[in-house]
């Protein structure tokens, strides 16, 4: 199959979020701030209970050098310390932090690309400020980092395209704040020493073309494709070879580069037909989403929670957990999706739309029948968890799943025993 007829046809419906402002959320009570990074990797706190702490200052220090400080969101006072299991980032260690003062961060009125900044000051600036790219979760500087190293990236690519129906938080980013977004690009590409940027924008509806105007031609790479999910976000001339970074942690560098602003908040779209007032909202980092929810309208009955987006997002019922770096959308739904699994009818959908041309239902059947040894020529590390198989298949068998699963699996032998 041609691979541009992959993916799954997709209507998007951004509509009322991406038409307003980004509302700041400024009057959150209380906090939760983690004091580890949730993946055993351990911090040093320096606060205690009872502690008063500054925006900006911070909780927890890195054990490992390579790490970032864990850094308060807010003005407050340390309330306490609770554990909690986080769908997102595992076993944490948070602060509850009660919060008397959050001010959101403001950029100059005519912002300029700083001069005379050295990539060794922007790395440093970039560990300093505890930016984490909200693409994937990775503290930037290490990501910087390793494209240095290699120093084999032609292009770095601001990526703004958002292909799922619902989520408007780069777009609704990049509009409030074009340039420093685009500066803190080029920042984050002198830093790697990538040579060329662009930000990439799906501009198939017509808020991404007015969007384009703001920007030189040759800054944007514009894709028209509206299939989910995107996989030319390349220019063609540097096709394969480019660095993906998120628009929030662009502006997040920009600002931590000109005036050492740390990365405390993240506009997070909220929306679904279960709220009232769809909204992108600025909120301190730990802010519970039942607050974000609550400051949206939430209708009492909703069905289905997806924290991330609805091809790849992830069920929730907690609504007390805290808003963390890399969140940046939540859908609530009135109606819960309740799907009965049958077996393989085989349609051959999934194959059909998988943009990385695996064939997703053969993946699951040489998985399910322990024929590991069988699974290296189907190649299941190429899979990138986009989910796409798994929305389309009609006998909704969890493929994405099984597919993840298979590539982890590849040469080891053992045994499922299910969740007993
Ligand atoms: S989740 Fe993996 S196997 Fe499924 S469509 Fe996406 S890339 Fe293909
Ligand atoms: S889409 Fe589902 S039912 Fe169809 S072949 Fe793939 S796994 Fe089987």
């Amino acid at each position: 199959m041609n691979s541009a007829k992959r993916g799954i046809p997709m209507l998007l419906d951004k509509g009322v979020a991406a038409a307003k402002p980004i509302v700041v959320l400024g009057d959150v009570k209380r906090v939760y701030l983690p004091l580890s990074y949730g993946d055993q990797r351990r911090c040093r706190p320096v606060v205690k209970d009872f502690d008063t702490v500054m925006a900006g200052s911070v909780l927890a220090e890195p054990i490992d050098l390579d790490d970032v400080p864990l850094i308060s969101s807010v003005t407050g006072v340390v309330a306490g310390m609770s554990e909690m299991f986080h769908p997102l980032y595992g076993q944490l260690t948070c602060s509850a932090i009660d919060a008397m003062l959050f001010e959101s961060p403001t950029d100059p009125v005519t912002p300029t690309m700083p001069e005379d900044v050295d990539a060794d000051t922007i790395m440093k600036c970039c560990k300093q400020a505890g930016i984490v790219d909200e693409l994937d979760g990775v503290q930037l500087h290490l990501k910087l980092a390793d494209w240095a190293a290699t120093g084999t990236t032609p292009c770095l690519i601001a990526d703004a395209t958002e292909p799922e129906p619902f989520q408007s938080s780069a777009y609704a980013v990049l509009r409030a704040h074009s340039k420093p977004v685009q500066f803190g690009l080029r920042l984050a590409a002198l830093a790697a020493g990538i040579p060329a940027t662009r930000i990439a924008l799906q501009t198939s509806y017509s808020r991404g073309r007015k969007l384009a105007e703001r920007f030189d031609p040759n800054d944007i790479h514009s894709i028209r494709r509206r299939r989910y999910p995107l996989f030319d976000k390349e220019p063609a001339e540097y096709r394969g070879q480019c660095g993906f970074i998120g628009v929030q942690a662009c502006l997040a560098l920009y600002r931590a580069v000109t005036d050492g602003t740390p990365q405390t908040s993240t506009v997070i779209t909220v929306t679904g037909d279960a709220i009232d007032e769809p909204r992108n909202l600025l909120v301190p980092f730990g802010t519970p989403i039942e607050a974000a929810l609550q400051a949206c309208g939430v209708d009492k009955t909703v069905g289905l929670l997806l924290l991330g987006d609805a091809l790849s997002g992830v069920e929730i019922t907690d609504r007390s957990l805290p808003i963390l770096p890399g969140m940046t959308c939540l859908l609530a739904f009135s109606d819960p999706i309740k799907k009965r699994m049958r077996s393989c009818i085989g349609c051959g959908q999934c194959a059909a739309v998988c943009h990385k041309g695996l064939l997703p239902y053969e993946i699951a059947r040489r998985y399910e029948n322990l024929q590991y040894e069988r699974l290296s020529a189907l190649e299941p590390q190429e899979c990138d968890a986009c989910a796409a198989c798994s929305a389309v298949c009609p006998a909704h068998r969890p493929l994405v799943q099984t597919v993840q699963q298979a590539a982890h699996s590849m040469g080891t032998i053992f045994v499922d025993w299910g969740d007993e």
